[in-house]
């Protein structure tokens, strides 16, 4: 298997060796042992502590897409409204999710390379509309961007909207995430981005509000929710339980925490900031347009002139850098540095721009 010296991806990022051992070294029944239940709370209170929540956290085995589904999937019945407020490929994807599942959708868009703005527009459409839920995306990894949740949450809790969804999974851990201030009834994450664990784990929190519809709801399936309410209670969960992933998952928000989430943010903060830095003087041109706000974990830029997604990422791969391209509309268009997690450091990320001015 071909490795690379510089890995750039935005997730799934570097999995450090301390993860490693213990994704490897984990071993248990799952649901006959107690130990399984305390590992899996001690993990739900680390979670907690990221998304400053006093919600309950429920944690699957999937990748984050899970999260994205079983949210919507236990939460929604066919015609309830919802207001998908769109700044990229997640945000406009949310929404095309929920209007799968016979949801009647209302996006407010802003093009791929903005941040959430104008919020009288929105504020007007919540107002309209009355939407039974509300969906965000926090870093909208594609754009390389960080959409703004406060004010959004305010007004979601002065409209006494129901359900305000947020897609955080490559932000948690990364950046400041305040669930509860932010009136978030079901926010949601992912092992393989900030907290760089095995692509495997997803988790998200879900509010007194969320648990009321839900149980109203009864979605029945693979990747319902409800059977986690009282699965620690009962000592039963829905699926034999991820002794690997869950362990995974604990050690890796036990480092952030350990680290402190201040000096996480600020590590992140940092080499994001040198990231930008350094490709603007080199004369590439940053995706995300001049007032919106860049993500911290993710750096979005324009692929060079004159040359193909294929070619740029041939060149780069070749002197050892392997960096992501994007989807949807921006394909072929920008490429992205994941300065998240493991790969939110300052000698890594100078490596990769070192490879990135040798390849102009
Ligand atoms: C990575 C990511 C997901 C989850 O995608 P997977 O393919 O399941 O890893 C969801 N939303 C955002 C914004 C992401 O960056």
């Amino acid at each position: 298997m071909k490795t690379y010296p510089i890995p750039m991806v935005p997730g799934p990022v570097v999995v450090p060796d301390a993860i490693r051992k213990v994704y490897l070294d984990a071993y248990g029944s799952g649901d006959l042992e107690p130990e399984f239940v305390e590992l899996y709370t001690r993990t739900q209170r680390r979670l907690k502590t990221i998304f400053n929540t006093r919600d309950d956290i429920v944690i699957m085995t999937g990748e984050g897409m899970l999260a994205l589904w079983s949210a919507l999937k236990s939460c929604l019945v066919p015609g309830d409204r919802v207001l998908t407020v769109a700044t990229g490929v997640f945000g406009y994807g949310i929404g095309e999710m929920a209007q799968s599942l016979g949801a009647d959708v209302k996006t407010v868009g802003f093009s791929y390379d903005e941040t959430i703005n104008d919020m009288a527009r929105i504020e007007a459409a919540i107002a309209e509309f009355k939407p039974r839920m509300i969906t965000a995306v926090h870093c909208e990894t594609p754009s390389g961007t960080l959409n703004p949740l406060e004010e959004l949450g305010r007004l979601k809790n002065a409209y006494q909207i129901p359900l305000f969804y947020v897609d955080t999974v490559a932000g948690a851990g990364g950046v400041p995430v305040l669930a509860d201030d932010w009136h978030i009834d079901l926010c949601l994450g992912g092992a393989q981005k900030c907290l760089s664990a095995p692509p495997e784990m997803s988790f998200l929190s879900v509010s007194p509000k969320a648990w009321e519809i839900i149980d109203a709801v009864g979605y029945v399936g693979y990747d319902a929710l409800n059977p986690f309410r009282q699965a620690v209670e009962n000592r039963y969960f829905p699926y034999t339980p991820n002794w690997q992933g869950v362990a995974a998952l604990y050690v890796a928000a036990g480092l952030l925490l350990d680290e402190g989430l201040e000096n996480s943010f600020n590590r992140h903060d940092r080499v994001a900031s040198r990231c930008r830095q350094r490709l603007v003087e080199m004369g590439i041109d940053l995706f995300p347009a001049a007032g919106a706000v860049p993500s911290p974990t993710v750096t979005a830029a324009k692929i060079p002139q004159g040359l193909t997604w294929e070619t740029w990422d041939r060149r780069l791969r070749d002197a050892g850098l392997v960096v992501a391209g994007s989807y949807g509309p921006l394909a072929g268009k920008v490429f992205r540095l994941g300065h998240m997690g493991t790969q939110a450091d300052p000698d890594l990320v100078d490596q990769a721009l070192d490879v990135i001015a040798g390849a102009l």
